[in-house]
């Protein structure tokens, strides 16, 4: 039997996405495969990316990595969710809480007994009984007072906790805020020795094989070549394989999510130390704020149709806590992605497979996930088609549902004061989210479907920030008496508001544990407690 096992794998690009992929498969494949990666510091990486999601974890038990001393080199803080500020209407805010909200009772989640609790039971009457409609349960309280991560975020606290001690509440589910550039660096030196080349060069050709049309090899600006079985294009927007070689083509999307260019800018330290990213709403798109240990990272992201780049980095430098660190630093881009993100012997991940704002922090993520796709179905040197096929249609389904999930926070809003918020409010959205807005409408009802990204919870918290609210809850949830759904809500609450009071502030939880020793000095006002309601 001929040995048609991948050998030589070559990754171009060393950004993100070029070394968080070699790192991983450094770690499953090290024993089989020659690692090169290509890159070209005459190009750069595209240098913005801090905000993360909580799947980043996988990737650091699967590398062995020491949390706190990556969070110490990349300048990292906790994150618990996203505050969402005027989307639905200005002047309102919901979070984007990661990890659970409350606790389900057997069938029926959580969300249907606050419904319960806030709408009342419905009319027996109409089927024939005389029993009047309960009205909504005096002191009922906001879903999310029934989260243990929007009550920390709301305090400012943060501490590991896997599990709410002697109580069946899961505990803080966070992910990161760091310096995208650093992590990278970081998990190029946590690569056992031995695997990865790091090849410096700019490539200035690719060459294929004449029979099948796969690529063969690269050819640097040297005049080096760098040959190999298998290549992985992480060469950011410009696609160099996938497109410039392969011509995949792109779908574009920008007609759901319209906005094409950002503006980042780094501020100086100060101001509390949140455990959540904020996005707020502007006239024609919507500001990141996001706090590390050395800076805050800003960015507004906007639709150039609607304001012009000096307009949109005056509102930005407008709405920043500290002095700015520097001129903002534009960038442009296409919502969307490759219609192949797998062709031949050439795969493409990160920003060259496409990209979604990141509004909800799902880039990186999108790598980290790709690459799990592409070790759980790995092939040999002939890439057998029905394996491609197979990648690129999982590859669509998460992409598209992250996708649907963004054009909810725009197409939900009930913002008409300018016309990029009329033209959100009005646009056609794809049929799924229709299906999906519709059915929650209808029942107050939320399916996950197969690998998609986020969970239930997920929806149900920007279905209802964003003003939707549900006709109706499940039936299960009205087998409680009133004073059994009083206890059983309020019995949440003081399970959450004491598993709260035991966190420390997030900043001296840095300070303490991940701190980098000049940061923690010079960093922020400290504040226990947040006067903003995330
Ligand atoms: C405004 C904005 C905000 C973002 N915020 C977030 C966020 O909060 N969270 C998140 O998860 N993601 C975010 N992202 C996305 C994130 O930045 C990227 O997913 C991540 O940085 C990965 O980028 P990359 O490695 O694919 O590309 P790049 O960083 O652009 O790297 C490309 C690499 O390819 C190399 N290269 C290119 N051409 C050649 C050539 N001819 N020869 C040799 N080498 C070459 C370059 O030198 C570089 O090393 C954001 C993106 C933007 C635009």
């Amino acid at each position: 039997m001929n040995d048609a096992r991948i050998r030589r794998l070559v990754i171009v690009g060393g950004g993100t996405a070029g070394w968080l992929t070699a790192a991983l498969l450094a770690r499953a494949l090290g024993s089989q495969l020659k690692i090169l990666l290509v890159e070209s510091a005459e190009i750069g990486t595209v240098g913005v990316g801090e905000a993360t999601i909580p799947q980043i974890l996988h990737v650091n038990r699967f590398l062995g990595l020491d949390e706190d001393d990556m969070l110490r080199a990349v300048h990292g803080t906790f994150k618990l969710g996203v505050q969402l500020n005027d989307f639905t209407r200005v002047g309102e805010s919901y979070l984007h809480a990661f990890g659970d909200l409350g606790l389900p009772l057997g069938l029926t989640p959580f969300h249907h007994y606050w419904l319960r609790a806030v709408q009342g039971r419905p009319s027996a009457a109409g089927a024939g009984g005389a029993e009047a409609p309960s009205r909504g349960r005096p002191g009922a309280q906001s879903l999310w007072a029934h989260s243990l991560n929007a009550a920390a975020a709301a305090q400012n606290r943060f501490a590991r906790m896997d599990k709410v001690p002697n109580s069946p509440l899961g505990g803080i589910r966070y992910a990161y805020h760091f310096d995208a550039s650093l992590y990278g660096q970081y998990l190029r030196q946590h690569i056992a020795p031995g695997i990865v080349e790091r090849i410096e060069g700019k490539i200035v050709d690719v060459r294929l094989h004449a029979e099948d049309g796969h690529i063969e090899s690269l050819l640097l600006d040297n005049g080096s070549t760098v040959e190999g079985d298998f290549f992985i294009d992480c060469s950011g927007f410009r696609g160099l394989l996938i497109e410039g070689t392969l011509k995949t083509g792109y779908e574009n999307w920008q007609h759901w999510l319209p906005c094409d260019r950002a503006l980042a800018v780094g501020s100086a330290p100060g101001g509390p130390m949140r455990p959540y990213t904020q996005a707020s709403a502007r006239t024609a798109g919507w500001q990141w704020r996001i706090p590390l240990q050395t800076r805050t990272g800003n960015g507004h992201v906007y639709c150039s149709r609607f304001i012009s780049d000096d307009e949109a980095a005056a509102q930005l430098l407008a709405n920043l806590e500290t002095e700015a660190l520097g001129d903002p630093r534009p960038l442009r881009f296409v919502t969307g992605m490759r219609k192949l993100a797998w062709s031949r012997n050439c795969l493409a991940l990160g920003l060259a497979a496409g990209f979604m704002e990141p509004l909800e922090s799902t880039s990186i993520h999108l790598v980290q996930s790709g690459v799990n796709r592409l070790l759980a179905m790995f092939p040999d040197r002939h890439c057998d088609p029905k394996l491609i096929d197979e990648y690129n249609r999982q590859t669509r389904f998460e992409y598209e549902r992250v996708r649907d999930f963004l054009i909810l926070h725009y197409k939900a809003t009930e913002r008409s004061d300018t016309p990029f918020w009329r033209q959100c409010g009005a646009m056609d959205i794809p049929p799924e989210l229709a299906r999906r807005i519709e059915l929650f409408r209808r029942s107050g009802m939320i399916f996950r479907e197969g690998e998609e990204l986020f969970t239930e919870t997920g929806w149900l918290q920007v279905l209802l920030g964003q003003g939707i609210a549900p006709a109706r809850h499940h039936p299960l949830a009205d087998e409680l008496s009133d004073q059994q759904l009083d206890h059983f809500l309020a019995d949440v609450r003081t399970l959450v508001g004491r598993a709260v009071a035991t966190l420390p502030p997030h900043h001296e939880f840095v300070a303490r544990h991940c701190g980098m020793p000049a940061a923690a000095a010079a960093r922020a006002t400290p504040t226990t407690a947040s006067t903003e309601t995330p």
